[in-house]
């Protein structure tokens, strides 16, 4: 991927339009096939380096026609089957290359709750766009029709042109549902829920709603003010939020529902605990998890530097140990943050490594140095006990592991040094134990996930639970398509009773 800047993507846009509009015949497959593939603009990396501003611009309007034009409106239609939620993607596609972006959105609309999220960080690549007729017509996935970023062109669109609309809330149940957690899961039931009409209780263990979307993924990738807007949304519609509450501490779930009269629960609360490497040299000071570098920069915004109240250490040289999104997230903050030389440790090669080809391909571009088959064996110290380097060995890949991909094998005797004053942790989350620990009866599996039915419900009566509390850490999407099969039963559950 090279860059090129927006405003030569715009100009080759208009050109390509105008051929379009001139054109008198229909299209035919073919036609459309040889339609160039829009370019998502984003900021110019040197630039971009040193702001936390959104890297993805957005398309201009010719760019959305265009690209909408490249689709065949395949019969099968193979992407909606990739979708995690299935929704319409022909339909809303058709919708914007007939000039219709209201249309478009409000097709989406039946099928996600977050179009603008999921349209910024859905792993499209790996989900509706794989199938995608013209991507497989033309050897690539990167040629497939850019389902995602028509799904955020769009969601965009309607939110610029104050076209929300605050969804109907039916005339009151009486009937009260707890949400444990605000991630994505957490706010599809809250909205689900209480179109129907019953009161909503959202409780978040931080001071601000919104998960992962708000803590984890970087301003730089997904807008806070967006995320934000889904909130005010909800509190629009009458649903109740209730911060720095934890369940588990400061009420139990058997308190709602036995004292506070809950008559309904959802459990969305993530997969938030961090895995360790468990080598030596973990406990220095300049040692971080990904979640906690994370947190500190958008939650706390320690990179707003003259205002922040929790500033963060201003690192050096930094490593961040893994290769997956969250990985990329805290190398491309590390960057941001003003780190020299931003080091990525990975024991596999590139094309093993799980983050989007995307992130992957910012990254690089914004000065991130990877280091493939590499791993740490220790992390190393000063005589204060901050941290001074790793001590690095080299890897080769053998035979297939469980997950499918050649398991890495240390090659003896390959030790080397990296001089750093940081290190952060991205190897993988686990659930935080606390709910279960504090939940007799609730139904967990040996990861520590909640056990759920195929409608979220868990084992204990009136709560169910969802997203990667459930599936252990997966996607938004997922998070939400969860959510929304779980807020279906609930509300059936709770017209019966
Ligand atoms: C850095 C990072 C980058 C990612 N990038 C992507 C990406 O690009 N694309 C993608 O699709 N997915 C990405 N993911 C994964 C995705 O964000 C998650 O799968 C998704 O947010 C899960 O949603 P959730 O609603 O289950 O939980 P979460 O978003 O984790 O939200 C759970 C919420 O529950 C709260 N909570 C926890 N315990 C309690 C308690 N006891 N009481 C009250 N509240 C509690 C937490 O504070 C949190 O706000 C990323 C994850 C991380 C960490
Ligand atoms: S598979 Fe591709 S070309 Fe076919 S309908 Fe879906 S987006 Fe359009």
């Amino acid at each position: 991927m090279t860059y090129i800047p927006a405003e030569k993507l715009a100009a080759d846009a208009e050109n390509v339009l105008n051929d379009l509009n001139a054109r008198t015949e229909p299209l035919t497959p073919k036609d459309r096939m040889a339609i160039p593939m829009q370019e998502m603009p984003s900021q110019d990396p040197m630039v971009r380096r040193s702001n936390m501003e959104e890297v993805a611009i957005g398309y201009t309007p010719a760019q959305a026609r265009i690209e909408a034009e490249r689709c065949l409106q395949c019969k099968t239609a193979p992407c909606v089957k990739g979708c995690p939620v299935s929704i319409n993607i022909p339909g809303f596609i058709k919708a914007i290359a007939e000039g219709d972006n209201k249309k478009a959105v409000d097709v989406i609309k039946e099928s996600s709750l977050l179009p603008a999220v999921c349209g910024r960080v859905c792993p499209q690549e790996a989900q509706c766009q794989a199938p995608c007729t013209v991507g497989k017509a033309l050897k690539s996935v990167d040629q497939a029709v850019s389902i995602g970023r028509l799904e955020r062109f769009v969601a965009d669109w309607e939110r610029e042109q104050g076209l929300v609309e605050k969804p109907t809330v039916k005339p009151a149940t009486g009937k009260k549902v707890g949400i444990i957690g605000t991630g994505p899961a957490g706010l599809t039931v809250a909205a689900d829920v209480r179109r129907e009409g019953h009161d909503v209780v959202l409780f978040e263990a931080f001071h601000k709603p919104g998960g992962v979307m708000v803590y984890g993924i970087p301003e730089f990738r997904l807008p806070k003010a967006i995320v934000q807007k889904e909130i005010d949304t909800l509190l629009a519609m009458g649903c109740e939020l209730r911060t720095n509450f934890v369940i588990g501490r400061t009420r139990k779930i058997t308190d709602l529902l036995e004292q506070d009269g809950f008559d309904a629960l959802f459990i969305g609360t993530g997969a938030g605990l961090p895995r360790f490497m468990n080598i030596e040299g973990e406990n220095l000071v300049g040692v971080y998890s990904a979640n906690e570098y994370l947190t500190r920069s958008n939650l706390m915004r320690a990179y707003d530097k003259e205002r922040a109240q929790t500033p963060i250490f201003e690192s050096e040289k930094v490593a961040v140990l893994g290769g997956g999104n969250v990985a990329m997230d805290a190398a491309r903050t590390a960057v941001r943050l003003g780190a020299k030389e931003v080091h990525l440790i990975y024991r596999r090669t590139e094309a093993e490594m799980p983050a989007r080809v995307e992130e992957i391909a910012h990254a690089k571009e914004e000065g991130v140095i990877f280091h493939f088959l590499e791993n740490p064996k220790r992390i190393l110290s000063d005589e204060k006990g901050w941290v001074s380097g790793v001590e690095c060995l080299r890897y080769e890949l053998g035979e297939p592991d469980d997950s499918g991909r050649r398991r890495p094998i240390a090659i003896e005797g390959s030790e080397f040094e990296i001089d750093l004053d940081t290190v952060i942790v991205a190897i993988g989350n686990d659930s935080n134990p606390l709910i279960r620990q504090t939940t007799p009866g609730l139904d967990t599996n040996k990861w520590g996930n909640i056990v759920a039915d195929e409608n979220g419900k868990t084992s204990l009566s009136r709560v169910f639970a969802g997203g990667d509390i459930v599936l252990g850490a997966a996607t938004v999407i997922l998070a939400m398509g969860e959510g929304r099969k779980a807020a279906k039963a609930m509300n059936e559950m709770l017209a019966k009773d």
